[in-house]
């Protein structure tokens, strides 16, 4: 076989593969078995470049960067749809229709309404050709580039499609990816996201296709558009369309009368929890094609279809007070008190305000009848305001100019929601936060010593910043209250321990901004040492891979301030690493760049603990609980049954000690 030949066939097996996976949800080979395949098909292309193609399967790593998006006219325009909120609504509409149509039986497809960022796909001869944002309707923009790193849409189709049609569908993130995004950027110091449809819709925007790769983003279809269509009723073309390669759920069903639509919304209504992604309603459609060319169009919408709204779960409280946190990173969260409320089976007090423009935008008082509501996101918030209700004597609200705690003039950066407390050095819970992140688990996991003790410590003047925590003698500690002899020992024991911390966790918590626990290790084992990375430019390190402007400047902003060179001149002086290790810059390789691996159970011929090691020298990541984005469970014996059955239902790969050492090539 010559190589064109052996670089098709590892194609078109890969998009079956990616096609059973993330379309059927039934993988029929390992991951491991795909990953090794991709690595050959990239390795091929790699030293062919004149073979590249466009739907090649190594096209959804991403690495594109589009500085702008072309605007581009959609061929047949993209409709909103019109809404309804009750079933007599619904049985009017089906009254016009009825009187539009006569007596000939009408069907309906019921699909769920998903709520995420319109797209409209265009294929050609089975290739994805283009990716349209809906934009106003009649022209959008052009983000093929970030659409093609989304594993869910096929680049190359199967089976007797069209020759030239579009199909359009919704970009979503699905909750539980929603949910591990957000956990991650709290752990970075970055502020969660609100919701999933806005995070969905940004990230087709973003300009580097690698950062979309990244993210949890699934492509779910509802509808054809072209003109040979092989089929009448729209119901029989998502049938057909799936057999293409596209992902259209299970749940759309034909429904022969208006009775049983209903049945559907009220089935819905109350089981739309348990999806894996948001809805917020359900689209009724006419089924036969033929009735939704009679139908048409109205100025903005189809008279074939109708969305019906769920109404969101909502409870009614007063709005006690506003109030003001400061975080670890200076950003001001604003905090609406609520008269406790029960909502969707807990108490509700609290509710995020989200920043100043969201209380501007919904004009949120204190004293006011407001409504609050739970969606996708962790904390419940304020959708609106009981205006009938509001006091004469009710003034707006003014955000506050100030830090609550230090009274620093806050600061806002152009294009970013949140204000900040610029005050870093003085303002104190920036101050203990750092200090509390410095010491925690993932960071340099000092024993004996909790965030209480450190507000204690600060509060008795015996720390300022992490660096003070080296100087602190048993003596000073025992008056401390509630601090017993043996506490402030293992306390200053746990200090002086955590000098033998590696320095990439030392960098994590130096608690730059931006700088997770993912980056820390990317940019230790760049620069090896924290001088070279002190001395790195922005550009320098935007060179760096998965560094972009963002982190970079915020590293270098952390090194020009005098007072973060003079601690960590400190720590340097009490022993605390700052350099790799001899050992660390050995046997590093990036065999496993781009792979999360959760390791499980007890191995014969290695510690768990080197195991892990092993993953990061070789470039992967070390992960603790398995998701959809794990590569491999490493599974020792005595692994626990629910990890197995997790990664089972996951179709997470499962690989024994002796597979891994294949993969990294030690046999
Ligand atoms: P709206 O933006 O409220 O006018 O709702 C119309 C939008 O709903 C369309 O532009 C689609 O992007 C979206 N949508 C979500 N799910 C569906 C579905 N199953 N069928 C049609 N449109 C849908
Ligand atoms: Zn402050």
């Amino acid at each position: 076989m010559n190589i064109e030949e052996q670089i098709k066939r590892l194609r078109e097996e890969l998009h079956e593969h990616n096609y059973n996976y993330y379309v059927l949800d039934a993988p029929v080979i390992s991951d491991f078995d795909f990953d090794m395949k991709l690595k050959e098909l990239q390795g091929l292309e790699e030293a062919h470049p004149e073979f590249i193609d466009a739907s090649s399967p190594t096209m959804r790593v991403g690495g594109t960067v589009t500085k702008n998006f072309n605007t581009l006219v959609h061929e047949q325009r993209m409709y909103s749809l019109d809404n309804s909120y009750s079933k007599e609504e619904l049985l009017e509409w089906e009254q016009r229709l009825k009187r539009n149509l006569g007596d000939a039986p009408i069907h309906f497809t019921c699909e769920l309404k998903y709520d995420g960022a319109s797209i409209s796909l265009s294929y050609e001869n089975g290739s994805l050709v283009r990716a349209l944002t809906r934009g106003d309707g009649f022209q959008g923009d052009e983000v093929t580039a970030n659409i093609k790193t989304i594993r869910s849409v096929p680049l190359q189709l199967r089976g007797d499609y069209p020759a030239v049609f579009d199909i359009r569908g919704e970009i979503i993130i699905p909750l539980e990816g929603f949910k591990k995004m957000n956990e991650e950027r709290i752990n970075n110091g970055e502020d969660p996201y609100m919701n999933p449809r806005n995070t969905a819709s940004g990230s087709l925007k973003l300009q580097d296709s690698a950062q979309v790769a990244e993210r949890p983003l699934d492509c779910l279809l509802y509808a054809l558009v072209g003109r040979d269509l092989p089929a009448e009723t729209h119901f029989e073309l998502l049938k057909k369309a799936r057999t293409w390669g596209f992902k259209i759920p299970m749940e759309a069903k034909l429904c022969q009368s208006m009775e049983e639509v209903i049945s559907f919304l009220e089935h819905w209504d109350v089981h739309r929890h348990e999806l894996p992604y948001e809805t917020d309603g359900v689209v009724v459609k006419v089924n036969n094609l033929q009735q939704q060319e009679e139908l048409g169009y109205t100025a903005k919408s189809p008279r074939w279809a109708i969305a019906y709204k769920f109404k969101t779960e909502q409870a009614i409280s007063v709005l006690e007070k506003i109030t003001y946190q400061v975080g670890r990173t200076g950003a001001i969260t604003p905090v609406a008190n609520l008269q406790p409320v029960l909502l969707a089976g807990t108490t509700v007090k609290r509710a995020s305000l989200h920043n100043a423009d969201q209380i501007k935008k919904l004009d949120i008082r204190e004293g006011d009848t407001v409504f609050v509501e739970k969606g996708g996101e962790i904390i419940p918030k304020i959708v609106g305001v009981d205006l009938a209700k509001r006091f004469a004597t009710s003034v707006p609200t003014v955000y506050i100019s100030h830090c609550p705690e230090c009274g620093t003039a806050l600061q806002r950066e152009d294009g970013e929601a949140q204000h900040f407390c610029p005050n870093t050095v003085g303002c104190p819970p920036q101050i203990t936060g750092r200090i509390q992140h410095f010491i925690s688990r993932k960071a340099m996991d000092i024993d004996g010593l909790g965030a209480e003790t450190v507000e204690l410590l600060f509060k008795e003047g015996l720390i300022e910043n992490y660096a003070d925590l080296y100087t602190l003698a048993k003596e000073q500690i025992i008056p401390l209250e509630r601090m017993a002899d043996k506490s402030a020992e293992n306390l200053v024991q746990g200090i002086a321990d955590s000098v033998r911390i590696p320095f990439e966790r030392v960098l994590f918590a130096l608690g730059i901004r931006f700088v997770g626990e993912t980056v820390a290790k990317i940019l230790a084992k760049a620069y090896k040492n924290i001088d070279a990375l002190m001395a790195a430019s922005s550009e320098d390190l935007m060179q760096v891979n998965e560094v972009g402007q963002r982190i970079a400047e915020s590293v270098v902003s952390f090194f020009r301030e005098e007072k973060n060179r003079q601690i960590i001149g400190q720590l340097k002086q009490f022993g605390v690493q700052f350099s790799l290790t001899e050992e660390q810059l050995q046997n590093q390789t990036e065999l496993l760049k781009g792979y999360t691996l959760v390791v499980s159970g007890v191995f014969e011929n290695i510690e768990r603990t080197e195991l892990k090691k092993l993953i990061e020298d070789n470039g992967g990541k070390v992960s603790s609980s398995i998701s959809s984005k794990t590569s491999y469970l490493v599974a020792g014996n005595n692994m626990g049954p629910s990890k197995r059955a997790k990664a089972e239902s996951l179709g997470v790969p499962i690989i024994s000690e002796a597979d891994f050492m294949k993969l990294i090539q030690k046999t």
